[in-house]
């Protein structure tokens, strides 16, 4: 049985942000092109997105807010946000990226294959319930979460997002939920801005939103540290029943528009600590989701690497993990962050 399933389609390519914007069709052309290379072609199941229903699509976002994208249909251009716009075809493929994903969850839940990757574009943990930001219009995983608890009865979901901003849409769409636990690693203050160390979620969802804020320049030694220390004892005391993973390649080391270290080697040892929660924890389900990621180089190579890791295959880009030299003050975060989320698990 082929183990890891993969989300590629070429109408993701025709949400047309500009060739100067940050977060255009190359991307995936990159990732496609990989996919296409020995080593690679023929390794993963291909699933077929759809289009994801209005229905769905308001399991996060309000009515007036869908009809606000579907009216950008046949529009070159509407300006969302100063970064965010649609193109004639956006309504489409922004559905196409949530249902996408939800095909997905479907056969991850289904045990059709063990864990998988939706390549897919625009990018959504910045989407808000009501308003697109930051590259997102509807938010991918959040639906997906609420879809999958819906759908096949789940009673506890953990997200990770290690994309190298704050999942502010994903965070708020939870933040209340006893159901959905939100782990955020971030630079901060950074773009959006939310996610300091003491949003914790509220209500019921107290204690299920975990923000890790980080200075910049944390790299695949400090990745790893945090999700061991952090992530890895909360998600076994909390017992999620299906791994989420917001996937942004924006912390590569080289990435235009962060500042932290991270190498392909680096995701490769944060996607085998995803796949040893999903062992622990769910029947190894795992899901994860492309965010961002603006290298185009470090993008080709880190999805690879994550891949390779999902797939079971040997991994052997960079030797060396490319760390210019040993970074302090990731243990004081560390205990600050365990100092606040304390109180709600036992385990720290
Ligand atoms: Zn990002």
């Amino acid at each position: 049985m082929v183990s890891t399933a993969i989300v590629k389609d070429k109408r993701y390519l025709r949400h047309i942000t500009g060739e100067y914007h940050p977060e255009n069709h190359h991307r995936l052309e990159v990732i496609y092109e990989m996919l296409e290379e020995e080593g690679m072609k023929g390794k993963f199941r291909e699933v077929a997105p759809r289009i994801a229903t209005r229905e769905e699509l308001e399991m996060v976002h309000t009515s007036r807010y869908v009809d606000q994208i579907a009216a950008t249909y046949g529009r070159d251009y509407t300006m969302l946000d100063p970064d965010t716009s649609t193109s004639a075809e956006s309504w489409e493929v922004a559905r196409l990226a949530v249902g996408g994903l939800l095909n997905l969850v479907d056969g991850v839940m289904k045990g059709d294959y063990k864990n998988g990757f939706a390549l897919v574009r625009p990018p959504g943990h910045h989407a808000e319930t009501n308003r697109g930001m930051g590259f997102c219009i509807f938010n991918n995983v959040a639906v997906a979460a609420k879809y999958a608890r819906q759908k096949y009865s789940l009673e506890r979901i953990l997200i990770v997002d290690w994309d190298l901003h704050h999942g502010n849409g994903t965070q708020n769409a939870f933040y209340e939920d006893p159901h959905v636990l939100y782990f955020s690693t971030h630079q901060f203050p950074y773009y959006p801005g939310s996610g300091s160390i003491g949003e914790v979620g509220k209500g019921e969802g107290t204690g299920l939103t975990v923000n890790v804020p980080l200075p910049g320049g944390q790299g695949d030694d400090e990745y790893v540290q945090i999700f061991k220390e952090i992530l890895y004892p909360i998600a076994e005391e909390f017992i999620p029943q299906l791994v989420m993973v917001s996937a942004g390649f924006d912390i590569y080391f080289q990435d235009p528009l962060g500042a932290m270290d991270v190498t392909p080697r680096g995701f490769c040892r944060m996607t085998e600590i995803m796949m040893e929660i999903a062992r622990k924890c769910c029947q190894e389900r795992l899901v994860m989701v492309l965010e961002g990621g603006y290298n185009l180089t470090g993008l080709r190579e880190s999805v690879e690497a994550s891949l390779r890791r999902l797939g079971g295959m040997e991994y052997r880009g960079m030797k060396e993990d490319g760390r210019r030299k040993r970074l302090t003050g990731t243990n004081e975060i560390i205990k600050s962050v365990r100092t606040v989320q304390k109180k709600f698990w036992k385990t720290l």
